[in-house]
């Protein structure tokens, strides 16, 4: 039966205030041709909400959107803040609160645009909640603190729990791909931590005797994406491990704009959030690249309609899908960083162009 998607919009800042509305921009044109019907609700977040609302994350922000079904979240530049109260990073929060486990990161190369390899189709699924991240790993204070002036003590947290469900998430996605899992850690030394990981891991292996699993160590597993990227399916591996994997995986294809993200978890809420910064440096300039942002969002409307059964969804993802393939085909439809002669703008209208010339599912 096909629903209604209830939908938040946070800019978040710097060029969230121009990618986000492109992301938008992009969904709405799909979604009119598709008939999916998107509830849009713009709210309050980052700098901006702090000169209104006097915080950086509004209570009511946070009230709202558990009763939607997901959210965009732009990038956030929380290094700028101001040091005074209400001035919080709010995204480590927003995934605790909504559970958000599983980070979604794909990589894929398009012809053209520089990319290091052709032929890169590889997914990072890190777990999200745990680890290293001392704004995320306890309930209360931090996971990382100086007891005394020469001495710092981070912690790192893993547990089978968040090992397991992260895990699942990842098999969940190999069985819909090439049905190959890669386990990337380092138990060699943390034999307790990473050991714990790795077992979680290979328990959840036995309810998925279709996917092929293998194991690779982090730091080879560094090398080993700069000289072959095209042996890896889906990658499954801790909070930090993922961070810096993404990263080097983006570098791979051209860079951070074309790094999209989906978090998921456990309740059905889902938030599309580019792995990319808000990058002060080129803000208001009109040259940042929208497809991280445009393709978070895609990949969050395409989980929504499976989750929910909604095929106009799923076919205004598809719709959306080739109309970014046919933009980044065009130089003049792209942005700098990936050998285009365009802006934002250029490739947001680039893309619509292509969903209104395009022809969807549901009208075929
Ligand atoms: P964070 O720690 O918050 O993830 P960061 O330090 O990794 O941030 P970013 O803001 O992600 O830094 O960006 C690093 C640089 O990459 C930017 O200064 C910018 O030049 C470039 N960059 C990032 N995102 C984009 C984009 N969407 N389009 C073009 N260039 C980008």
């Amino acid at each position: 039966m096909d629903g209604k998607l209830v939908l938040g919009i946070l800019n978040g800042d710097d060029i969230g205030h121009e990618i986000v509305p492109a992301a938008v921009e992009v969904t709405r044109a799909a979604a009119a041709r598709t008939g999916l019907e998107i509830d849009w609700r713009p709210m309050p977040i980052g700098r901006s909400a702090l000169d209104t609302h006097g915080s950086t994350l509004p209570e009511g922000t946070m009230e709202a959107l558990s009763g939607m079904d997901g959210f965009i979240l732009g990038p956030i530049g929380h290094q700028a803040y101001p040091k005074v109260a209400g001035a919080i990073n709010p995204h480590p929060i927003m995934r605790k609160h909504f559970g958000l486990f599983a980070n979604i990161r794909p990589t894929r190369s398009y012809p053209g645009l520089g990319a290091i390899h052709d032929g890169v189709d590889l997914v990072i699924v890190r777990e999200n909640n745990e680890g290293f991240q001392p704004d995320r790993n306890v309930v209360a204070g931090s996971g990382e603190f100086r007891p005394t002036e020469d001495v710092t003590i981070s912690v790192r947290v893993i547990t089978r729990a968040g090992s397991s469900r992260v895990a699942r998430a990842a098999f969940e996605i190999a069985r819909q791909r090439r049905k190959r899992l890669t386990v990337v850690h380092k138990n060699t030394v943390f034999k307790l931590g990473c050991g714990m990981f790795v077992e979680e891991c290979h328990r959840v292996a036995k309810e998925f005797p279709d996917v092929t699993v293998d194991e690779v160590i982090v730091d080879t597993m560094a090398m080993r994406l700069i000289r072959d990227p095209q042996s890896f399916d889906v990658v499954v591996t801790t909070n930090m491990f993922g961070d810096i994997l993404s990263d080097e995986a983006a570098g791979l294809v051209g860079g951070l704009g074309m790094a999209p993200g989906l978090c998921i978890g456990e309740g059905a809420l889902a938030m599309a959030q580019a792995t990319h910064g808000s990058a002060p440096d080129i803000a208001g300039k009109g040259i940042a690249n929208p497809f991280a942002m445009i393709e978070s969002t895609r990949m969050m409307i395409e989980w929504l309609g499976h989750d929910r059964g909604i095929a106009k969804a799923v076919d205004t993802a598809s719709l959306m899908q080739q109309a970014i393939v046919a933009a980044l085909a065009d130089p003049a439809t792209r942005t700098q960083d990936i050998r285009g002669t365009g802006g934002t703008a250029d490739m947001t209208r680039g893309i619509v162009a292509a969903i209104e010339a395009g022809r969807s599912h549901a009208a075929a």
